[in-house]
């Protein structure tokens, strides 16, 4: 089973082979957190993480690095307007990304640098792009002279004239073109600043990328990913960057980009106002179904978020639950089914068709019969969806979850006991009324040979 990726910079399907395939290198933009994220970041880091994941199966070593970017002009204003330094507001949120990372199942990186832990580097960088002619000084301001590296716009397959006709490039009077981007701006005495040759400033976001990037992975990478909105200026930057400090080295090999998720049509983003945060998802909706969507869709296609496909997403992952609770007694039996997998997500990670094997697995385990067929059914439904973060839980308990609003399960309990004394006594009348209590709690029941089960009720999405 080789593996194939979508590669912008060639665009084209090619087959992944890693530089050095004892240390296979990977490395993600990771967010601004000066708030919550929104969902639509989540997706690079869900998608990516599962390749990741796919990279760890096959390779000996693999070091995936997912930064923090913790300073930045947003962090900065975020700060000054709480009145604290930016740490109290960066450590906060990092730590809140960390978790409803977690939360999501999103494969954990191996490193996590933050820009403000590698200010030596980045000013060392710097320097080597001065000293090479590639940036220069100009009123405490380090820029990237744009007009030094030919390819610049290769990625985006963009000329600079038409990159900066695209782009808001600032014109400012240090500045020797008005494509030529900062690597260092000086700080005022109230914003965070570092000492350097040019003064007390700090970095700008690009040059941090690139100086993390080489001091955890090396000068030459293999992967390198985000989503689809960074090709232009902020991966064409990093790539004119870290070819032209590393003497013109190949920067990344492989460069992998993930469609926008939109919400009602327009792209999630916080300056468009149409933002739904994760955090606040994640209180309302159990994880697997925010993963289930952010995954269903191929990872370069856009993905549009609505509450119907919430709903849609959560009663699909009910009938799969259904019937691994069918199956609770049977033993599962592993044998390869999972392979099928794996070969969907090794080409450019297709997603859409490993769910359509997991479907085709959810059915074979709804209508095999003989105990033989249940285990090795149950097998590879749980297989599958191992490979894709899903149905790993306890159906009894996905049926029990309800996100944000506990309920009370000894007291559901005690109800549905209650109501098979009714019913034993042939109180109807009774047991009618639990049950309606006990809707009105959120709970649905059923009854079945193995007596009562509960669940909670399907809600209106929201
Ligand atoms: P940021 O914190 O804005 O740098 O974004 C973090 C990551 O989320 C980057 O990889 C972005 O490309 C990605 N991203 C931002 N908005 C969206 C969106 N609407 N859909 C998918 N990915 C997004
Ligand atoms: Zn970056």
């Amino acid at each position: 089973m080789s593996l194939r990726l979508y590669n912008s910079l060639t665009r084209r399907v090619e087959p992944f082979a890693p530089l050095d395939p004892g240390r296979v290198t990977m490395y993600v933009c990771g967010p601004t957190v000066y708030h919550y994220v929104h969902i639509g970041n989540a997706r690079p880091y869900v998608v990516f993480g599962l390749l990741a994941r796919l990279l760890r199966r096959r390779y000996p070593q693999v070091i995936y690095a997912r930064n923090i970017t913790d300073v930045d002009d947003k962090i900065n204003a975020a700060a000054v307007a709480a009145g604290v330094p930016i740490a109290a507001v960066t450590d906060r949120y990092a730590a809140a990304f960390r978790e409803d990372m977690a939360k999501l199942g999103a494969d954990a990186p191996d490193v996590e640098p933050a820009a403000t832990a590698h200010i030596g580097e980045i000013i060392a960088m710097c320097e080597a792009l001065i000293a090479s002619g590639h940036a220069y000084a100009a009123e405490g301001h380090v820029l990237f002279n744009v007009a030094s590296f030919p390819d610049y716009g290769r990625l985006s397959g963009r000329s600079t004239g038409e990159l900066l006709a695209g782009a808001r490039v600032e014109v400012a009077p240090y500045k020797k073109n008005p494509a030529d981007f900062v690597l260092w701006k000086p700080s005022t005495p109230e914003l965070p600043g570092w000492d350097s040759p040019w003064g007390r400033g700090r970095p700008g976001w690009h040059i941090e990328c690139s100086a993390m990037a080489a001091a955890h992975l090396g000068d030459t990478i293999d992967i390198h990913a985000g989503g689809v909105d960074l090709v232009c200026p902020h991966h064409e930057n990093e790539i004119a960057q870290s070819t032209c400090a590393h003497g013109g080295k190949t920067f990344a090999r492989f460069w992998l980009h993930n469609g926008m998720l939109t919400f009602e049509g327009r792209k999630m983003s916080k300056s468009l106002g149409n933002v739904l945060q994760l955090h606040e998802l994640l209180q309302k909706h159990p994880p697997e179904v925010l993963r289930f969507l952010l995954l269903k869709a191929h990872y370069r296609q856009p993905l549009d978020w609505s509450d119907a496909a919430l709903k849609q997403a959560r009663a699909t992952l009910d009938g799969w639950y259904g019937v691994l609770r069918d199956l609770a007694g049977v033993d599962p039996a592993f044998g390869d089914a999972a392979n099928e997998v794996e070969a969907a997500l090794c080409d450019d990670l297709n997603t859409p068709e490993a769910f359509a094997a997991l479907a085709r697995r959810a059915d074979e385990a709804r209508r095999a019969v003989s105990p033989e067929a249940q285990r090795n059914a149950k097998g590879a439904l749980l297989a599958c969806g191992r490979w894709l973060g899903l149905l790993q839980q306890d159906p009894e308990a996905w049926f029990r979850q309800r996100a944000g609003a506990d309920i009370d399960s000894a007291k559901v309990e005690s109800l549905i006991e209650a109501r098979r004394a009714a019913r034993a006594a042939r109180d109807f009348a009774r047991a009618d009324a639990i049950r309606e209590e006990l809707a009105a709690m959120g709970v649905a029941i059923e009854d079945g040979p193995q007596g009562t089960r509960w669940r909670v009720a399907t809600r209106q999405a929201g």
